[in-house]
């Protein structure tokens, strides 16, 4: 199984000693197997964690993600594939060095949040509006999808603007925190709300 062992920092085609398979109905997108592997290299312990997703046609695992030791980002699947992929592609942007396609790739994931939404401004910047004045994002999360806009122009042209590795990390850690709050929470929330008005109903009948 290929995984990214962070001892040896290389992909490495770990050996499986066991897997196990759990399937909450509530709370999983699929089935779930966690798979307890051996480092080639270094022979040290990995953890991973995969999904079955069904494409229309069959039924397939997705790649492995580490979750012990030094878990990788492990979004939500709440957050939308079209967005989910590009912070996934942006991640690797990141441990590849290339700074300036992990900002694209940045940019890229706010699209994906503005045509989830289905907002009708054919540019971000309009877009990103549209998701303050719907009450999706607040002052706040606008103002850090404005910074990320920026800088996704920055990337997206032949610009001198400079990336760095901390402006990368912290461009993905913000809008890693936006779907976060726009996707995760939100929906935490409203069942919270939901739960809550049955309890009250219930009492009253
Ligand atoms: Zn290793």
């Amino acid at each position: 199984m290929i995984t990214e062992c962070p001892y040896c920092q290389a992909n490495v085609d770990a050996k499986v000693i066991a897997f196990h398979e759990s399937y909450d109905h509530e709370n999983d997108p699929g089935p779930f197997r966690a798979n307890l592997l051996e480092c080639p290299a270094c022979k040290n312990t990995l953890l991973a964690g995969q999904y079955q997703y069904y494409d229309g046609e069959r039924d397939f695992w997705e790649d492995p993600t580490r979750v012990w030791p030094q878990p990788k980002r492990f979004l939500s699947w709440h957050v939308p594939e079209l967005v989910r992929t590009s912070i996934a592609e942006a991640d690797r942007c990141i441990k590849a060095g290339a700074y300036i396609a992990c900002a694209a790739m940045c940019g890229r994931a706010l699209e994906g949040v503005c045509r989830h939404f289905k907002t009708k401004s054919q540019y971000l910047g309009g877009g990103l509006k549209e998701l303050l004045e719907g009450e999706v994002i607040d002052k706040r999360l606008f103002q850090w999808s404005q910074e990320l806009q920026k800088h996704r122009n920055l990337a997206a042209h032949a610009t001198d603007g400079k990336f760095s590795r901390q402006d990368a990390e912290d461009l993905l850690e913000f809008v890693v925190a936006i779907c976060d709050y726009v996707f995760v929470l939100n929906e935490k929330f409203n069942d919270f709300m939901q739960r809550k008005a049955r309890e009250a109903d219930g009492k009253k009948t």
